[in-house]
This record gives C-alpha cells, structure tokens and sequence, in this order.
C-alpha cells in the first residue's frame, strides 16, 4: 500500500509518502508559510534531490492539492495518479480521554477530535483543517488519526491524576495525557524486538529526547507513566520549555513582569528550557560547542538537563520496581552522547553503564551497556511517520 502520512500545524504540513510493503519513504517533505506570504513547499522524491518552490499556499486544501500535484508529476512524481494513494494518516496532538488507539477517521471521530479542542487548541485545530484538505482533494481514500496521547491512555489513575480538586478532573478533564506517544510505543517495540524479546516481559524506559522531551516508563507493553502532563509544558527541561516548576511562579513573575498569566505561560513554552537557561541556544549542537570552548552557562546547563533526565528514569525505576532497559531516542537522545553518558553515571545503581566507544554511534538501535548488564541501555532511532504508516495499514487493510 502507498500511505501518505500528514503532520499538519497551523501554518504548515509535513508530509511523508511511504510505501508501506517495503517501508521506503518515496517522498517526503514541507509546505511552510500556509495562509502567509512567501508560502513555499519542499518536495524530495527517493534518491534525488530536493526541491524548493516558492508558491501562493491561501490555505491548507491548496498545500495538500501541491503535494498531490508533486506526487504524481510526470517527471519528478512517484506515482503516476491520485488513484495509487491508498490510504492518508493524520498525526493527531490530542485525542483526551476519547482515543485509546488509532481509528479510521469519520465524521463521529472528526466531532470527537474537535471536542478536544480546548486541550490542544494550537494543535489540534490545525490537524483538523488536514484531515478537511484531504476529505475535499481525495473523498474516497480512506483516512486514520493517530493520537500523541493514545498510547499513555494505559496509564493507572494514580499517575495520571493531579493532587487538586478531584471536580476539576471531573468537569473539565484535568489530568495527565502525556504526548510523543507515537515515538514510546514505537522505540519501546523496536528496543524489544532488537533484543530478540517480547515486550510484554519488559519493564522499559523510553527517554524521548528531542527539541520537546518525555520520559515514559512502559511495562510490559503499556504505558505506566510519563512526564508529559494535562499539555506537553510538564516534565523534562526541554529546548525552549521549562519542563516541572513550583506553580506559584507563574502569578510570582506575572506580577514581577507586569505581564498575564498567558504571557508567563508563552515565557515557558518558548522562551526557557535549554535556550532559557543557557542564553545559547535551544539546539544541543550549540551547547556542546559552547561547552567544549569553555562557556560556564552551558555547562550549567547541560548538568541541570542530565540531571533532571537522570531523576524521571530513577522515578520511573521505582514505578516499576525495576528497569530491563533504557532507551534513547530522538534529535538529542540519538546524537548527543554526552547527555547519555551523563545521566548514565547517575544510574550505575540500576545495573547499567554506557561504553564510551560504542556511545560514539549515532542514528542506528545500538546496545550501548556492557555486556550482561542487569539493565540494557540502548540508542533506538524513532520513527514516528513510519509508526503513523503501520497503524494506517493496520486499520484499513
Ligand atoms: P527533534 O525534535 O527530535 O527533531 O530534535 C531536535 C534537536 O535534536 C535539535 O534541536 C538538537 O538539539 C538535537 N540534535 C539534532 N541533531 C543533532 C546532532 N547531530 N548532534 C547533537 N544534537 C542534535
């Protein structure tokens, strides 16, 4: 099956064309600058090179009748009509308590999506006007949402819920969703499969570390917790947020700052994690840069980022009362080994070490622990398009 696999934001759309007997991606790509000016798409068919359009894009049923147009043109397209898309998957932000897993999207499912607005109001309106471009261009082709949230829906009440008024989660869902879910279901499966076991037999810890982070401690095959909460603010310090904080310093700088409550929030979302603290930058191969020449603050913070990494897996180690294995995934979990070689130093009680050579690799699924450790520590590259492509599959073979 060919499978178009959509991440839609407000004003962009990431697309992958993937096909799904070989898992090959034939093309990918991004419409940037939706409904602004200078709207331009990316398109890069398999083994050739990309190509860069500056196009008028007024809305998001024109940027996916581009991409369409890019898929099927007679010299540069991978297929040779509309006919050979078989099937599109959305990656949806935010599915509440609705979506326990992925579903073939109608319009039951859209009014569901669309009812956990308030939970996600930049995402999931946006991945709303996706799944609407693709319903107008290709009617008949079957479409599936794929939530962030789905797979921590396994989570017990006690790590999901907040010590606040039990009414609040009552009447207005206040609670623990956690997100990246896509990513911890896939790494936590990949890391099983590579160690030739089940994943039902395993207490795993999924370190997702990329510009957003979360941890997730995944036992025997289900999500038990993550770090991630009511939205994606809560947990590890990550590239622009701030990650756990006292609440009260949200109405503290407010009043400092002569500023709202929602302008605090938009510090903590954009303007704070590692870029906040170092001054730097939110790219971790700026801060490593900046560490090996010396700079203090980067070293600062780079110790406070481990640091914090290294506390949810010895929380999560005792949620499960035990670790089998950790798993480092995504743009900093992939790449940067001085972070892995950090946190592991925090956590040679657990049984686990990372061998500085093999901490070398980068982007490959790699077991980095000596061998006969008590507990596995690996690289698992992440692949959240491709896990979109085999749910889609799943649900509409
Ligand atoms: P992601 O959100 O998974 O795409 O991760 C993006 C982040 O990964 C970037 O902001 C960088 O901090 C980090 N990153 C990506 N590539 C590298 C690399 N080669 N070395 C170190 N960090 C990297």
């Amino acid at each position: 099956m060919n499978v178009l696999v959509i991440n839609c934001g407000s004003s962009s759309l990431k697309y992958q064309f993937i096909n799904s007997d070989t898992e090959e991606v034939m093309a990918k790509g991004l419409c940037e600058r939706i409904g602004i000016d200078g709207s331009r798409i990316s398109y890069q068919p398999k083994g050739a090179d990309k190509e860069e359009l500056e196009t008028p894009m007024p809305d998001h049923t024109k940027a996916v009748a581009l991409v369409i147009e890019k898929l099927t043109n007679k010299e540069t397209g991978v297929v040779k009509s509309l006919e050979e898309i078989d099937a599109v998957g959305h990656r949806i932000v935010h599915g509440g308590e609705k979506f326990a897993t992925s579903v073939v999207i109608n319009d039951e499912v859209m009014k569901a999506i669309e009812e956990c607005n308030d939970l996600a109001p930049l995402h999931n309106p946006a991945n709303l006007i996706g799944i609407n471009a693709c319903k107008a261009l290709m009617p008949n082709v079957p479409m599936v949402a794929v939530f962030d949230t789905a797979f921590h829906q396994t989570m017990p009440s006690k790590a999901y819920l907040y010590g606040i008024p039990y009414e609040y989660y009552e009447k207005y869902k206040v609670r623990r969703y956690g997100f990246h879910g896509t990513s911890h279901d896939f790494v936590s499966n990949e890391a099983a499969k590579f160690l030739g076991k089940d994943r039902k037999d395993l207490k795993i810890i999924v370190c997702h570390l990329g510009n957003g982070a979360s941890v997730s401690a995944v036992m025997n095959g289900k999500s038990v917790d993550t770090s991630m909460g009511l939205t994606p603010l809560e947990g590890l310090i990550m590239g622009t947020r701030s990650g756990d904080l006292d609440p009260a310093i949200v109405t503290f700088l407010a009043s400092k700052l002569n500023v709202s409550a929602e302008e605090v929030l938009n510090i903590l979302n954009k303007k704070s994690g590692v870029q906040g603290l170092s001054g730097i930058s939110s790219d971790f191969r700026d801060l490593e840069k900046a560490f090996n020449e010396g700079n203090e603050r980067a070293k600062e913070t780079l110790e406070t980022y481990c640091y914090h990494v290294a506390k949810y897996i010895g929380a999560y180690a005792a949620a499960m009362n035990g670790v089998d294995v950790i798993a480092y995934t995504a743009g900093v979990g992939e790449n940067t080994a001085f972070v892995r070689q950090r946190v592991s130093e925090y956590l040679t009680y657990l049984g686990t070490d990372v061998d500085p050579e093999k901490n070398k690799l980068r982007g490959e699924t790699v077991v980095l622990s000596s061998p006969g450790s008590k507990c596995v520590t690996m690289i698992v590259p992440t692949n959240e398009e491709l896990a979109i492509c085999r749910e889609t599959v799943r649900l509409v073979k």
